[in-house]
């Protein structure tokens, strides 16, 4: 089991890894610089040290000139080092980023829709933005400070030894606290922060849920209950914002007075030093000591910084691993390519559920080419999740559903699903124009191709009337047009599709009887020549459909047309009858 974990985690750092290919070269620069950068750095002490022991002394102004020009120019150079470690560095580090977040992102397009049924939208957001910058600071900063660090706390050691291994190995013998204190504090303050972080979350989600749902707040004038809602989560935000801060200050001052310690422990001790050791210890070894002690302290924290980074990044990167790993809808290897199907649906004993439950219940069907079939019954029988079977937007459990007498597995997912148009009830629309969302239907579309099928979906009209005509915008997801414009909206993108299969899942059950046979007419010209599974609450749309099946828990209960149906007296009949109570009958779909 370990091993296994072992492996699962080496070869998350290979992966990781496999992200520093491409920039293999500002990689190796960015270490070099941080080397030269770390090594620049000990020369201040030394050089000082030199000056005060030798040059000063000796009155050797020549030398002391030559000295501060050396380290003067050094300091440039530094500068210069610096300048890339943090241009470049960060440049590589989010290129990285992106590099993520795209590999991601077309993983995510790639996923089945039983994946989407599970993961919500605002975490995955998460993970395109938090998680994977968490994971670009650490592939940035992470090598290189754990570099410079421990390049600097060993030689700022054995430096600081070269004056005195007694003073040294007295200040090493402290080390722990320093490091106990500041690990103490910091998760402290990490925890805290994280907790704000959260905080952040919440109000976003409260907005991003405020914001979409403006409309039903206003009708139900609840402004004053949203407000208290935001209210919360806002004060929530100052109080956990508070306790990072607090946090962050703890953090900050006892780390700061660590080091104010160290430096009394170095005055004091070495003092003792200066007076009893004279003979290995004068004063400059004191100032050289003093000077020297940050640069051994500073990486120490900076270190600990490093393996909070370590963590953040990993964690991130696992998250980021974990959607990586998700199985992606793939095509057989030999599967078909289909131009065009004919358009014979079989299904054959097909059995499916989501979970255990079984939804489909052994149901076999064949709707011949270019014919209408209505799928009708109550509400949750499966009648939606047969129709997603067909485009294989999940994967048929037991049994097997045939296309022209060609199994949908042999078949590739593009080409089937580019054969299959499909109206639902709730229609999705991009924030864009008219044309935009039309041309989704077929992205290479002519303009005449497009305005035909607004003319066929009878929308060309109204679009035309307005004043920007097919480049006006239509709002986010389409808020500015009716329930009717939206459908013939989508109605206009299947025909620019041209499918030789249609479904229409519950394609007007949401609207009105008005607009709905405003609708009626597109949709039946629409079936013209297709093979066309409709489902219908209002059982008056479907009545010249070519059969009727019902459904009823995942089972077929009865099959025949609307006349035959009404003679076996069954549950269509009952159906049928409790709604012509309701006087409902006009607006027909007719596909003949
Ligand atoms: P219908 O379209 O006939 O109203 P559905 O096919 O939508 O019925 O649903 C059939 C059953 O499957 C219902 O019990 C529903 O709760 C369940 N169901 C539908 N979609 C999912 C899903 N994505 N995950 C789990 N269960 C689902
Ligand atoms: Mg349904």
């Amino acid at each position: 089991m370990k091993k296994n974990l072992d492996k699962k985690n080496q070869s998350l750092f290979k992966k990781f890894i496999a992200y520093y290919k491409p920039h293999k070269k500002t990689f190796a620069l960015d270490m070099l610089c941080s080397f030269i950068f770390s090594v620049v750095g000990l020369l201040y002490p030394m050089l000082t040290t030199q000056i005060l022991d030798v040059y000063i002394p000796n009155g050797m102004i020549k030398e002391i000139l030559i000295m501060s020009a050396v380290l003067l120019a050094v300091y440039f150079l530094r500068a210069g080092m610096n300048y890339y470690i943090n241009y470049y560095g960060h440049v590589m580090g989010v290129k990285m980023q992106s590099k993520m977040r795209s590999d991601l992102f077309s993983h995510l397009e790639k996923l089945p829709y039983s994946f989407y049924d599970n993961n919500e939208t605002g975490q995955l957001m998460a993970r395109m933005t938090n998680d994977l910058f968490n994971v670009s600071e650490l592939a940035h900063h992470g090598p290189e400070n754990l570099f410079i660090t421990s390049f600097m706390t060993v030689s700022a050691f054995i430096y600081l030894c070269t004056i005195s291994w007694k003073l040294s190995l007295i200040i090493f013998a402290f080390l722990p606290f320093l490091i106990l204190i500041a690990w103490a504090s910091r998760k402290n303050m990490t925890k805290a922060f994280q907790k704000s972080r959260e905080e952040i979350g919440n109000i976003n989600a409260c907005l991003e849920n405020s914001i979409a749902g403006i409309r039903v707040t206003k009708a139900y004038a609840n402004a004053e209950h949203e407000q208290e809602r935001f209210e919360k989560s806002n004060m929530g935000f100052v109080k956990a914002r508070s306790k990072a801060y607090k946090a962050m200050g703890t953090f900050s001052s006892s780390m700061n007075f660590v080091t104010s310690v160290y430096n009394v422990i170095v005055l004091l001790a070495g003092g003792l030093f200066c007076i009893y050791d004279s003979a290995n210890f004068d004063y400059v070894d004191l100032v050289a000591f003093m000077l020297s002690i940050n640069l051994f302290i500073s990486p120490i924290q900076t270190l600990i910084t490093f393996f909070e980074q370590l963590q953040d990044g990993i964690t991130g990167f696992k998250r980021f691993d974990d959607i990586m790993v998700t199985p992606v809808e793939e095509d057989k290897e030999d599967a078909l390519e289909v131009e065009r199907f004919e358009g014979e649906i079989a299904f054959e004993n097909v059995t499916f559920g989501y979970d255990e439950r079984t939804v489909i219940d052994d149901i076999s069907l064949t709707i011949p080419k270019g014919k209408t079939y209505a799928l009708v019954g109550a509400s949750g029988g499966g009648k939606t999740t047969l129709c997603h079977l067909v485009p294989k937007f999940y994967p048929v459990e037991n049994g097997d559903i045939k296309i022209d007498g060609t199994s949908i597995k042999d078949i590739t997912n593009r080409s089937l699903r580019q054969n299959i148009g499909i109206v639902q009830q709730d229609v999705f629309l991009f924030t864009g124009t008219f044309r935009d969302n039309i041309a989704y239907g077929d992205i290479n579309a002519t303009e005449e191709q497009i305005v035909e099928a607004a003319k066929k979906a009878n929308i060309h009209d109204y679009i035309v009337s307005l004043e920007k005509g097919y480049d006006t915008e239509i709002g986010e997801r389409g808020i500015k047009l009716s329930g009717g414009q939206k459908q013939r909206l989508s109605i206009a993108r299947v025909f620019l599709k041209n499918p030789s299969i249609l479904i229409l899942d519950e394609a007007t059950s949401a609207l009105d009887n008005a607009t709905e046979t405003l609708i009626q007419n597109a949709l039946s010209d629409l079936c013209v020549g297709r093979t066309t599974i409709v489902v219908a609450h209002r059982l008056s749309t479907i009545r010249n459909a070519d059969k009727i099946v019902v459904i009823n828990k995942g089972k077929i209960e009865e099959s025949g047309s609307h006349d035959e149906l009404i003679a076996l007296d069954g549950i269509y009949k009952k159906l049928h009858d409790a709604q012509y109570k309701d006087g409902n009958l006009d607006g027909l779909i007719d596909c003949n």
